[in-house]
């Protein structure tokens, strides 16, 4: 046996038996394979508005003080999100995304004999961050496809019914991805209200600002009577800052301080504050992705809808489409075109693909794909 494979097999069990997260196509890596150009992507529930001006320029101004070491705690963007949010500042912790704060959370939590446990189809960072503990996982089951309001959404019931003695996490993505359905305020707290104190309900708010529905969850309000309720928010998504990698976590000041114990002293970067520092206060920015996401979302909708495939209902800036075969077939036909979109195979959804609204330039592009398709007989 080789040095390096002896060395491999030292690693802990469930790190080897980890298989890593497979991110979007990257638009360089497509026009190079394909020799193609001006292609586009509506793979990552990104925002085809690029980043707020505001983020840009301070950014630029942060550049003066990059050769010192950041703000580990952020004092001023935990600040400016206290202030917003209406919460004290020793209840928010950032991270570089907040796939670093489930990440943390999981550290924190979870050993092995312990349990997390989140719904079928949930995201899949959730699985990764419990299996590089040496936990385990329950998965509750989906509703079902034909459910006539949250097709294979999170079944609440179904997750407290997974929740045991050794339950210390529960995940809940709202609205989850890639399904794109979501619990609403009485199905989360009662969730809150059968879960017990010992066990942690992690609420990923990812797409929180793109929701519009009047009853999605005041889980801020929540969080005096709920001292185990965590929530976690990004800039990754509606404030188009994925690149930056930024994200937070609010939860009780005793959970966060537990956190700061783990998380790496300088986890986020100078630029990165500054530049969500600025993003916070773009509301006019927001109310414009909002209102071109309710659009796309449904000119995609409509559009998939008349060319025969199923899209199912969405309130994120994503939508799931079942075409009722194996959708690998779509997936390279639209590469062809030079469209990216995300198979979802390893979400258990071979049928399925999941697209990213993008501009209506971008949307209609990808329709008029997938219609040329459809009339070569596929
Ligand atoms: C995109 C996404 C995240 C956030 O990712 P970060 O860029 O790390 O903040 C978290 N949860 C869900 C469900 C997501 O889709």
């Amino acid at each position: 046996m080789s040095d390096a494979k002896r060395l491999v097999e030292c690693a802990a069990p469930w790190v080897r038996a980890l298989s890593p997260y497979q991110p979007g196509k990257p638009l360089e890596e497509l026009e190079r394979e394909y020799g193609i150009r001006d292609s586009i992507k509506l793979a990552s529930n990104e925002n085809p508005l690029g980043p707020p001006p505001a983020a840009l320029a301070a950014m630029q101004a942060a550049g003066a003080s990059l050769a010192l070491y950041p703000d580990g705690s952020g004092h001023c963007l935990r600040a400016a999100l206290a202030q917003a949010l209406g919460l004290a500042p020793e209840q928010l912790i950032l991270g570089n995304g907040s796939n670093d704060v489930l990440v943390m959370l999981a550290e924190a939590f979870l050993k092995p004999g312990d349990e997390a446990v989140y719904s079928e189809y949930a995201f899949l960072v959730y699985p990764l961050a419990v299996q590089a503990t040496g936990a385990g996982a329950r998965v509750a089951p989906a509703l079902p496809a034909d459910h006539p309001e949250q097709p294979l959404g999170h079944d609440a019931d179904a997750l407290v019914a997974c929740v045991g003695e050794h339950t210390r996490l529960l995940f809940i993505a709202n609205p989850n991805n890639p399904t794109g359905s979501w619990l609403d305020a009485t199905q989360l707290r009662s969730v809150l209200d059968r879960v017990p104190a010992t066990t942690l309900v992690v609420v990923d708010e990812a797409y929180a600002e793109y929701v519009t529905e009047p009853d999605y969850p005041p889980t801020l309000e929540w969080l005096s009577r709920y001292p185990n309720l965590v929530i976690t928010r990004t800039f990754s998504k509606a404030y188009g800052l994925a690149g930056l990698r930024i994200g937070y976590a609010i939860a009780h000041p005793a959970v966060c301080e537990l956190l700061n114990r783990i998380r790496q002293p300088f986890n986020t970067s100078t630029v990165a504050q500054a530049a969500a520092l600025a993003a916070l206060g773009q509301q006019a920015f927001l109310q414009r992705t909002r209102e071109l996401n309710e659009a796309g979302l449904r000119q995609l909708a409509d559009g998939l809808s008349a060319l025969d495939f199923h899209p199912l209902p969405s309130v994120g800036n994503f939508l799931l489409v079942d075409l009722g075969e194996p959708a690998l077939r779509w997936y390279e036909a639209l590469l062809g075109d030079g469209i990216i979109v995300r198979p979802v195979g390893n979400y258990g959804l071979p049928n399925h693909l999941r697209i990213t609204v993008g501009l209506p330039a971008q949307n209609e592009r990808l329709l008029d794909s997938l219609a040329a398709q459809r009339r070569r007989g596929r």
